[in-house]
């Protein structure tokens, strides 16, 4: 649907975490009313109504995937069944009754626990800002088929981590495993190494923003599942007024770290793939 400069500009000013769900609700009000265009009076009209009803609109959680996980070109990895065991998982989790439990004055948009997958790491869900991230990637792996020195995956990788060196590509720490020079090398030479799911915890905005920390290794999605079922266990034992993931896991660090499990208090110790 096309919107005027005006409303776009608007729009834009909607904070960015709940920016996708107006948007789509001014234009399906819109359209209900028969409407082509969007224009500020389409936008105010909405903004009023979904403020006004905010309350009934949260559900305890969000899921929030990468925007091209139907066919983007950079995917890693392809999150889509993974996803759904989370959507199923999150679903039964009662996240709505458990949060109006500790925030009795009323649940926001931030009260909600916030999952982000993205299939790569150019991480377009922002997946370094929400409870659990998840961010899938690819390792090369360098075979003992010949290298033709064409250069392609050198020429392909945007952080310089791979050199020829003795007509046989190497690839260093700067990798950020997003596997695009495997799928330009034309002899094999570079192949799927480890693939998997990076997972950082605790991340948030708001008047204290955090990135999430990064737990180490690749981790499958059997135990992305049970990682996340962990968190969540910790979450709701621990969560008291609604705070976030974060605050829960830095107060334990603080006063009783041994009630945290082993995922987040001894990492080093976490198999990774
Ligand atoms: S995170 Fe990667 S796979 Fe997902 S939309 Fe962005 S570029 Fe595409
Ligand atoms: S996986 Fe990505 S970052 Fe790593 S060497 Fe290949 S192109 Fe470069
Ligand atoms: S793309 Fe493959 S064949 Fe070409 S230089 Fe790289 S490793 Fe060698």
């Amino acid at each position: 649907m096309e919107w005027t400069a005006e409303a776009q500009e608007t729009i834009r000013k909607v904070p960015f975490f709940v920016r996708k769900r107006v948007r789509a609700r001014v234009e399906k009000e819109a359209a209900a009313e028969g409407k082509q265009l969007v224009t500020l009076a389409e936008v105010r009209a909405t903004q009023a109504r979904y403020l006004s009803n905010m309350e009934t609109d949260i559900k305890g959680y969000q899921i929030e995937t990468c925007f091209g996980t139907g066919g983007c070109p950079n995917r890693a990895v392809i999150s889509g069944d993974m996803v759904e065991r989370i959507q199923s998982f999150m679903a039964e989790q009662n996240l709505l009754d458990f949060l109006k439990q500790r925030v009795p004055e009323g649940l926001k948009y931030h009260h909600e626990f916030r999952i982000a997958v993205a299939d790569c790491p150019n991480a377009c869900s922002q997946p370094q800002i929400r409870d659990i991230g998840i961010i899938g990637v690819c390792s090369p792996a360098v075979t003992s088929e010949p290298c033709s020195a064409c250069n392609a995956c050198v020429d392909t990788c945007k952080e310089d981590a791979i050199q020829l060196e003795e007509g046989c590509p190497a690839i260093t720490k700067s990798c950020i495993q997003c596997g695009q020079c495997i799928s330009v090398c034309p002899t094999g030479t570079l192949d799927k190494g480890a693939v998997g799911y990076r997972i950082l915890l605790g991340g948030k905005l708001g008047r204290h923003p955090r990135l999430g920390e990064e737990l180490p290794g690749i981790y499958d999605e059997d135990s992305v599942i049970s990682i996340i079922r962990d968190c969540l266990s910790l979450y709701k034992q621990h969560c008291r007024h609604g705070e976030r993931f974060a605050e829960v896991i830095q107060s334990l660090k603080a006063e009783n770290p041994s009630a945290l499990p082993d995922i987040i208090r001894l990492p080093q110790k976490v198999q990774a793939l």
